[in-house]
């Protein structure tokens, strides 16, 4: 049952609450809900709900309608997100897991491990022993292969994931692996179950070959029971009466399950149709059918394959996928989950350091975010122009760069949307700092050249309106609106003809050795964009924040931004932005991006965020920083 506290519960009455529960023969776990804080409890012996309903501070209780209890939505309504190592999955990140079928060699897991990791895999696959249907099929090298495995882990950093096949195997399989697998043939083996449930460690359970969903979850419900509350589940094929594909993958199971529990469901889709080909398109499906992400056979020789050869991927082709899923991801607001490169302390061509102070930015050298950077880092910081601002986002999640840095908001034109979906599409990224500048226009033209020699100006469509007034002055100019104003810049230093001029900032003149024309064209003196700079979650904290970006969703109801908003207002917590922006893929419903002063107290503070939490739907911290 599920048992909804009071929000002004007093911490002794739910101490006892517990005790009390407990004392019944229940299992009882508290969890923070959106709305409200709840207790779920779970055991054998029937009690009268009324009885608990009794107890001091509760505010009722929900029986769970379910046979599976801790596994269902109703016990817990939010997704579950489960850390593995640097990973996550679940959420609203794509994971995948990839490699061979069997640890062949040490030399075989090493070289498929690099293979998949330098194509955007986040953790690693490799059976030790194997389920063969023959008993003359290769068994796999059992310790020694689990051993390899491990050792390909940490020289690539990719977490490892590999299959568990008796209760014997527990403490070895503690010790070497990040993720225990139980394949298909032992999801109903309870005593493997309860045993690997009670590592704690997380879990990736398949679904057996003739299992419905409902019997999947309830073994999920084992190793939940059990101790564990990591269980990523798995669709990997049924037996039907099909014989083309070796199983029939049952996509629309994800949706189901999706539906009646908060685990992380993946699908793997190489012992799903057992033939090569049939991999990538099944795996885009399932992505798209909205999994957690996939688990894929890759071998870097499939022919010389010691097991399911015919069903694994050639290196390119595993590279192709993760290239057309990073091109889906955006589409259903999902981050490709990305390890984070790893400092080597190694100079590259440009003698820069890997660990040294890089920050991603959009646009040519000398655009304003670079200029925004140089002033946010004072003592130096080595900018990293990147063509797309989502390129920027991706270099940050992947480690190409330490930091990036965004435009959010310009003065005179308002917000830049792009960036603000971006950081949702990116849970494991945060905002750690601000920088405001302000935009001073130059009109920018060739050594020796003067102003009336131009007859054509090149620039960001919205750097021409913002000098609208200065080319009024020029009506026979031909203004041809441009990408870029830094890359505008670029553009005429190429051409090398005097007529021509962009609009752009000091420094892009600078960086191509031009000249300034004209100095401080812009119509308006109060033009400043607004930068955000961000980095990975791990990266993120900051001493003694002022301030806080946030996102949430409110109920389609009378009055519920005015609640939300009567939190920040009753706390004595100031609002310096609000923004709002439609829900991806749900037109016309509306997400709230807020920016708020931290209040002195931030006790006060973490008190608003609970209350919001309850107000709200989904609200997240995009950053906490020093404004
Ligand atoms: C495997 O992942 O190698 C495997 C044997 O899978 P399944 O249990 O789904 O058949
Ligand atoms: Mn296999």
């Amino acid at each position: 049952m599920i048992i909804v506290l009071e929000h002004d519960i007093r911490p002794e009455d739910k101490r006892a609450l517990t005790a009390f529960l407990e004392g019944k023969g229940f299992r009882v776990r508290e969890i923070q809900g959106e709305q409200e804080t709840v207790l779920g409890a779970v055991g054998i012996v029937p009690i009268d709900v009324r009885q608990v309903e009794l107890q001091p501070g509760v505010a009722r209780v929900i029986p769970i309608t379910q046979p599976f209890k801790q596994a269902s939505r109703e016990f817990k309504k939010e997704d579950t997100c489960i850390p593995v190592g640097p990973v996550k999955i679940g959420g609203l990140r794509i994971v995948v897991i990839a490699g061979p079928c069997s640890v062949e060699s040490r030399e075989q897991i090493l070289e498929c491990a690099r293979l998949v990791r330098d194509s955007g895999a986040s953790l690693l696959r490799g059976g030790a022993y194997k389920p063969r249907t023959s008993p003359y099929a290769f068994q796999g090298l059992g310790e020694e292969g689990l051993r390899y495995l491990k050792e390909a882990g940490e020289a690539t950093g990719l977490p490892v994931v590999s299959e568990i096949v008796s209760p014997e195997h527990a403490d070895m399989f503690r010790e070497l692996v990040d993720v225990l697998q139980i394949g298909a043939r032992n999801m109903q083996n309870f005593e493997l179950l309860k045993r690997v449930g009670a590592l704690g460690k997380p879990v990736l359970l398949k679904r057996g070959q003739a299992a419905t969903i409902q019997e999947l979850l309830m073994s999920a419900e084992y190793l939940l029971a059990h101790g564990t509350e990591a269980v990523i589940l798995c669709e990997r094929g049924i037996r039907t009466f099909e014989t083309y594909t070796r199983n029939t993958l049952d996509l629309s199971a994800i949706p189901v399950v999706k539906k009646l529990s908060h685990l992380p469901i993946l699908v793997d889709p190489s012992h799903g149709t057992g033939i090569r080909e049939k991999v990538p398109p099944m795996a885009l499906a399932a992505v798209a059918a909205g999994a957690d992400g996939l688990i894929v056979e890759v071998h870097a020789n499939p022919e010389a394959a010691l097991s399911d050869g015919p069903q694994s991927l050639y290196p390119d082709q595993f590279e192709k996928l993760m290239r057309d899923i990073e091109v889906l991801a955006p589409v259903l607001g999902k981050e490709v989950a990305r390890l984070p490169e790893r400092p080597a302390p190694r100079r590259t061509a440009a003698g820069r350091t890997a660990d040294e102070l890089t920050v991603g930015f959009q646009g040519e050298r000398g655009a304003f975010s670079e200029n925004a950077l140089l002033r946010y880092f004072p003592d130096g910081a080595a900018g990293v122009p990147f063509a797309e601002f989502r390129d920027v986002f991706e270099s940050v999640l992947t480690g190409k760069v330490r930091y990036g840095i965004v435009p959010v908001e310009n003065t005179l034109t308002g917000s830049i949307h792009q960036n603000y979906d971006l950081l949702l599409q990116y849970p494991d990224l945060r905002i750690v700092g601000e920088k405001i500048i302000r935009i001073v226009h130059h009109l920018i033209g060739l050594p020796g050249a003067s102003v009336q020699e131009i007859r054509r100006v090149y620039s960001h469509p919205q750097a021409l309106s913002q000098c609208a007034r200065f080319l009024e002055r020029f009506p026979g100019w031909e203004k041809v609106p441009f990408y870029d104003t830094a890359g505008a810049v670029a553009f005429i230093a190429r051409e090398g003809r005097r007529e021509n001029a962009a609009i752009a900032s000091l420094e892009a003149a600078q960086a191509h050795r031009l000249n300034v024309l004209k100095e401080g064209i812009e119509t308006s003196s109060q033009n400043y964009t607004r930068f955000v700079i961000i980095a990975r979650e791990e990266a993120a904290a900051v001493q003694q924040p002022t301030k806080a970006s946030l996102v949430f969703a409110t109920a389609n109801t009378p009055g519920s931004l005015f609640q939300a908003l009567r939190v920040l207002s009753e706390r004595n917590i100031n609002m310096v932005k609000l923004e709002s922006r439609p829900i991806l893929g749900k037109p016309w419903e509306e997400l709230f991006y807020l920016d708020v002063s931290i209040p002195e107290t931030e006790e006060a503070f973490r008190l608003a965020l609970e209350e919001l939490k309850r107000v709200t739907e989904g609200l997240r911290v995009l950053g906490l920083y020093r404004a």
